[in-house]
């Protein structure tokens, strides 16, 4: 048994079950056995690959992208250019090799890495160590200083530990949600249960719109995280103008079941198969960020699929313009291209949204 297994097993003999938040939290980010603290999970030899890694055209049109949105918050002298959960820290190295087009730009930046692994700010130290930039680090956004911000986080809300609650009644109002938590069975394994009271009336009021539409036994997931983020977030730009990207997995409107999943060596396991040892992620509810970014006074432009977002930054020119300058590398460069943007692949599952401050041009690629 795993050390942090055995750890949470005692910790919720004594305490009870707790909510899937709190152990996704314990598997992701405890610091001494969670998942990410302890080392680097990306690419073929780890356990899931995200777009950044699939291709540098990804990176490059981004960094196109944050030069725009620079130009929109008015070429402010200095600007903050702010990655959530950055991996490798391979997006923003490609992200600033483009952007270097700019050279007032690349004067303006800023960039500060919000991370909350130490393993993988050592490997996102190696990978920026040529960037020609000094780059900063925070564990959280509220730490990064004040001033006009370009926000990014690629892959970064379906880390968030989500909350996920049981329609037994749906006449009853708020009453009628009870939560689901992680217990133990008689041989002391994880298992889900149902809390046998309903949620508070404050836990019901940040239900998303979508929840009207829940039949008995739905199951809906929510994620307090994320609500929270986009709390600092509006703090932030309430004294600065600034702008919010956020590319992830997810429907545009609120959809129920449970999306739960661990990931090891790019294979789906159970979700209590090897805790701390696993990648934990659920889908993006694009629907309740978008109204929960509205009712905070913040803009919000609808999801829209990486395909159409990519292919408005000009990803195929992208691509032509690489394939020209190493023609042997052209049959990769269609294959990324693909993985990026096709309709079976991340095209339309994944969705770019952006939360910005009030009074500012539509974002470049979104509506
Ligand atoms: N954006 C990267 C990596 C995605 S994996 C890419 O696209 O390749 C998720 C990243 O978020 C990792 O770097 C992980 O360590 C980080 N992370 C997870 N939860 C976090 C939190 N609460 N605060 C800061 N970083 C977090």
């Amino acid at each position: 048994m795993s050390r942090l297994k055995t750890r949470l097993t005692e910790y919720i003999r004594e305490a009870g079950p707790i909510s899937v938040a709190e152990y996704m939290t314990f598997c992701l980010l405890d610091p001494v056995n969670g998942y990410y603290p302890t080392r680097d999970p990306l690419g073929s030899d780890g356990d899931f690959i995200t777009a950044p890694e699939i291709s540098q055209m990804f990176g490059e049109v981004l960094g196109l992208w944050c030069v725009q949105s620079w130009i929109d918050l008015g070429r402010p002298p200095e600007v903050n250019l702010i990655e959530l959960g950055p991996g490798r820290g391979i997006m923003m190295s490609d992200m600033l090799r483009a952007a270097k087009l700019d050279s007032a730009f690349q004067q303006a930046v800023r960039v500060t890495l919000v991370e909350a692994s130490s393993a993988l700010e050592a490997v996102q130290g190696r990978t920026l160590a040529s960037c020609g930039l000094p780059v900063m680090w925070a564990s959280d956004l509220a730490q990064v200083p004040a001033g006009p911000s370009i926000i990014i986080g690629n892959e970064f809300l379906d880390c968030l530990p989500i909350r996920q609650l049981i329609c037994a009644d749906r006449f009853a109002g708020h009453e009628g949600w009870v939560e689901r938590r992680v217990g133990l069975n008689e041989d002391g394994d994880f298992r889900f249960v149902k809390d046998d009271t309903p949620i508070s009336s404050d836990l019901a009021a940040t239900l998303p719109a979508g929840a009207a539409d829940a039949r008995n036994d739905d199951l809906l997931e929510i994620n307090p995280s994320a609500a929270q983020l986009l709390d600092q977030i509006n703090a932030r730009f309430q004294d600065y103008p600034g702008r919010a990207l956020f590319i992830d997995y997810g429907p545009d409107s609120t959809e129920f079941g449970d999306s739960l999943q661990a990931l090891k060596r790019h294979e789906k396991v159970g979700v209590f198969s090897d805790p701390g040892n696993t990648d934990l992620t659920a889908r993006v509810d694009f629907a309740a960020l978008h109204q929960t970014a509205q009712s905070i006074g913040l803009d919000a432009t609808e999801a829209v699929p990486q395909r159409e977002f990519l292919s408005k930054l000009g990803i195929e020119m992208r691509a032509v313009a690489l394939a020209r300058a190493k023609p042997e590398a052209k049959d990769t460069l269609t294959r990324q291209f693909h993985r990026l943007t096709a309709e079976d692949e991340m095209g339309t599952l994944f969705k770019a949204m952006v939360v910005q401050s009030q009074g500012l041009p539509m974002p470049l690629g979104l509506r």
